[in-house]
This record gives C-alpha cells, structure tokens and sequence, in this order.
C-alpha cells in the first residue's frame, strides 16, 4: 500500500524550492516527472551495458537487446495488444501520428477520400492530417462539439460517407481533460468498416488501455507522458494494417535485403524501425510503465481523479471563473473574467506552482471556444489535495492583482 508521501519520495526533482517556494508541479500533461527508477534504468545503461543493438553477436549488446526487446513485451502488456511485434517505438504520439498518416495514407488513401479528426485535437493529429491532404488530396471531416464541449456523436454518425477511410481521434482532451467515448467511436467507424487511430497521449498515464477490447486499429502514445523519459513513444497497430503498409523511414534494421535494384523489408515491427532505436529510452519506458504497474493505473486514475473533482470544486468558489468542459480525468482548464492566462501563470510562477497557460497546441479548439487560451492545471500520481490548496490561493492572489 503505497501513501502520496511514499510515492513522492521517488521523484527527487519535487523536492526543490522555486523561487523560495516548495515546487508545485501541475503541468503533468505537458510532460510527467520522473522516478528515481527510471532515472537508474538509464544511468544502468550507459555505466553497465550500453551497445548498439539488434546487429551484435558481442555480450553487451545481447544484454542491450534483450532489455530492449524485453520492454516492448511490458509495452505489449500495458496497452493489451495481442502480439508483440503490433508494438513499434517512435519518439511519441506526433510520431506515431505522422507514421499513420505517411504510411497507411499512402498505401490506401487516394485523393478524394476522407479523414474524420475531431474539433478537440491537438496540432499533432491534425498537421500531419494537412500534409496529406497536400501531399494526395484528401478531405478532412471534422467532429464538432456539442455546447457543453464533448464530442458531438450525432453529428459524427452523419459525416460516414463511402469516402471515409480513417478516423483518427484522441481519447482523452490535453486542453479540456475529458475523456471521450472512444469505444462507441470506434464501434461506428468499424460499422462502416472504417479504421479508427486514437491519440492515447493524454489517456495512457491516467487510464488503464486495452487496445484489443477497444479494437483499435493504432493507438499512439508519449513515453515522457507517463514517467519515461523524453523522445521514445509508441505506436500500436494492428497486424494486418502493418503488414499492408509501406514503410515509413528507410535505413539500417528495416531492411532484408538492400541491392541497388531492388530492397526487401525486414518483418514487423523492424520494418517501421528504420536506424539505430532509442534502445536507452525504450528501456526506461519499460522500466516507467513497470512502475506504473507498482503503484497500479487505477489507483493512479482513483486519486488523480479525486484531485480534479475537488480542484474543479475550489475553481467554482472564485469570481468570474469559467472551466471548460466536464473534466473527468486528471487536467482542468480555465479562465477568470479577462484576465490574461499568461499573467495568471507567471504570478503562480512566482509562487512555485506550475501550470500550463496558452493554447495547448489545440488552436482550432480555441478559436471554436473563442478565446485566446487557458490556464491548465493537470495532475499526476504524486499530486497532493495540499498543492490544490496552494493552487487555489495562488489563484487568488492573481485576481487580486488582475481582477
Ligand atoms: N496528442 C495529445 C492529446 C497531446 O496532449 C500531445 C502532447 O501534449 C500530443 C498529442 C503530442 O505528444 P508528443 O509531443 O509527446 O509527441
């Protein structure tokens, strides 16, 4: 039974003073700390094992494989894919995004056809989206919201046209920390035989994912979201969509055979592996998600989303203030009467507290709300009732410099 004390206890960066002040690390969405553990894993690498891996019939770099290879099982496991090679390493969910797009776009979308993203989504599933869209043609259908800023379901069924090929959609908002109905999501599109992506970056730390009850056809995901480090992700796909689709990056590892004339290509998941991996990373992403394991994800969720609920609830109390959507995860978003977030941000900033202020990489849904940004505040498992407190009077603070 672990406590919030014994779990902060991991994570030695919160025990800092910014600026004078116990720091207050409430910008878990943009990117998780990490434990001590993860921290080691990495630091094990390089003092003890480090060798290139895959190529090497030397000692290190059989250990270095075998580490790698043994955290995609733990990634297959976490995510409940149904084999290990559906789970390819990219350097994060706009990587894995980017691959959907590239390659299955160009292996079986022609102009014309068309792509339903949804009003919610963070640039990264929606740029690479435009590029192919600039690239062969193709259309975008977009979801909108219904006035209380959930995805608009009705209007979804109708977009379904024999033009669709993909829906492509994230699972939980980074801006408004609701989860969407993904199962029924994908239920529809897979109705009109349509392949659903999700863009798990916002849903893996806090909720536990099953891609193969799901039966999502890709799940995308950010290691440094769930205390790994940065530049290693996850894309999951199913078999049979990996299989048909033409490579992404050429190079070393995804190759069976390379002659001037002609290249083979190596079997799943290498093919999508072009180059040297982020063995390091993967290895620590492993080492993440086994923590994550530690603690269990539903307990993680449970209190994360005690936090919010009581978060939301102290919000309410404060003049002028407007939440937006239902946040039922483990992120809230706001604004209070016309002052600036930026300026709410920068006085929290003075107080220790950290929060995320702007447009979240979600400017068409801030142009939807019709505002400027937001201030987020978004938790993690070592998050305490106590810095919502801090938070709180921070807040205040702000108001009553501003307001
Ligand atoms: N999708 C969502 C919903 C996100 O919140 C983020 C990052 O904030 C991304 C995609 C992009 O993740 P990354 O920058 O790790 O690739």
């Amino acid at each position: 039974m672990f406590t919030t004390d014994d779990i902060r206890k991991e994570f030695p960066i919160l025990a800092q003073q910014v600026h004078g002040k116990p720091l207050v690390y409430l910008d878990n969405a943009a990117t998780t700390q990490k434990p001590q553990c993860v921290i080691d894993a990495i630091s094990e690498v390089y003092t003890t094992y480090n060798a290139n891996v895959h190529r090497g019939v030397h000692h290190l770099s059989q250990v270095a494989t075998e580490a790698m290879e043994s955290a995609r099982t733990t990634v297959q496991q976490f995510i409940g894919a149904e084999q290990r090679h559906e789970i390819i390493f990219t350097r994060g969910t706009t990587e894995s995004i980017n691959l959907v797009a590239s390659s299955f776009g160009e292996t079986f979308l022609k102009s014309g056809d068309e792509v339903i993203i949804s009003a919610l989504e963070h640039h990264s599933n929606i740029v690479p989206w435009q590029l192919l869209r600039d690239r062969i043609g193709i259309e975008l259908r977009i979801i909108p919201l219904t006035e209380e800023c959930s995805l608009d379901l009705e209007a979804y069924r109708r977009v379904f046209n024999e033009r669709t090929k993909l829906v492509s959609v994230a699972h939980v908002s980074n801006v408004l920390g609701i989860t969407n109905p993904i199962k029924e999501i994908i239920d529809i599109a897979h109705s009109h035989d349509v392949p659903v992506l999700i863009d798990g970056a916002q849903s893996t730390p806090h909720i536990k994912v099953d891609v193969k009850e799901l039966d999502a056809d890709f799940f995308a995901l950010s290691g440094h979201k769930v205390y790994a480090p940065t530049g290693i992700g996850v894309l999951y796909g199913k078999e049979k969509w990996l299989e048909a689709m033409r490579p992404y990056h050429g190079g070393g590892e995804m190759i069976k055979s390379v002659r001037f004339e002609k290249t083979t290509y190596n079997e799943l998941p290498y093919k999508f592996e072009a180059g040297t991996p982020d063995y390091t990373g993967i290895i620590a992403l492993g080492k993440a998600l086994e923590w994550v394991n530690s603690i269990g994800i539903e307990k993680i969720a449970a209190h994360e989303h005690a936090l919010t609920r009581y978060a939301v609830e102290q919000l309410q109390r404060i003049e002028k203030m407007r939440i937006f959507g239902n946040p039922d995860g483990a992120a809230v978003s706001f604004l209070i009467g016309d002052i600036h977030p930026a300026d709410i941000g920068t006085i929290l900033d003075h107080l220790g507290i950290a929060v995320r202020t702007g447009h979240h990489c979600a400017q068409p849904l801030m142009d939807y709300l019709g505002i400027p940004g937001t201030v987020r505040a978004s938790f993690a498992a070592y998050n305490t009732k106590e810095e919502v407190d801090i938070l709180i009077k921070g807040i205040q603070r702000a108001v009553k410099m501003f307001g």
